[in-house]
């Protein structure tokens, strides 16, 4: 079952997600730079208006979930929280050489060389680093942060207490609900859904793709 607090906003291929708290709204993730508009309208359809955000929260530091962060950061003069692990993603327009799985995963390696202007984004500092088993209490939010480093360095999942786990790229629903197909350290990412699979988690919300129930995919990890 999907949750009503939660707004999914569809850009082209990846999400970002739209949290109703307190006051007001997080939002989780900011898709592509050529994105903005799209996501800067949805914002305002749901009511996300001048001081309604309260912060942002990246998943982790590649290009297609961190490219509004300096416009929303203008615009909503919210802060931007992430792990410290991956800041240095953001603070130098980088993106990680990975090891990809999949036929697909090497062609979209492919895509991304050839379209780098178009994905480019503006660099910046966040504002916060997140740590593992941080409470998000402070900021409306029933949820806490899970460092699941893997994908990335630095990735985190938002899990709340209703057992939605923003899992960034750690999982992905391209085609079906699967484990990370890029992947920064292979041993890494194997511990950290070992971890998860301890927790009391029930749906996955993916960078990439629909939503899943964990049960789909948690026999075979
Ligand atoms: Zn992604």
């Amino acid at each position: 079952m999907k949750n009503d607090y939660i707004k999914i906003i569809e850009l082209t291929f990846v999400n970002a997600f739209l949290v109703k708290v307190n006051e007001g709204f997080i939002l989780i993730d900011t898709g592509l730079s050529m994105h903005w508009e799209k996501l800067d309208s949805e914002l305002i359809l749901a009511g996300c208006l001048s001081d309604k955000l309260k912060l942002i929260i990246l998943t982790h530091g590649d290009f297609d979930h961190t490219g509004n962060c300096v416009k929303l950061r203008e615009k909503y003069k919210c802060r931007i929280a992430m792990h410290k692990d991956d800041s240095f993603m953001v603070e130098n327009g980088l993106s990680l050489k990975r090891k990809t799985r999949t036929l697909q995963a090497m062609l979209f390696s492919l895509i991304r060389k050839l379209f780098r202007k178009k994905f480019a984004f503006d660099k910046f500092i966040p504002d916060i680093y997140l740590t593992d088993g941080q409470n998000l209490n402070e900021y409306g939010f029933n949820a806490k942060v899970v460092h699941i480093p893997g994908h990335t360095k630095g990735s985190i999942g938002i899990l709340t207490g209703d057992g939605d786990l923003f899992a960034g790229d750690t999982f992905t629903n391209r085609r079906k609900p699967e484990v990370a197909n890029y992947i920064e350290n292979p041993m890494d990412l194997k511990n950290s859904i070992d971890r998860l699979k301890m927790m009391n988690i029930k749906m996955i919300y993916p960078g990439h793709g629909k939503p899943f129930e964990f049960e789909q995919i948690v026999r075979n990890l």
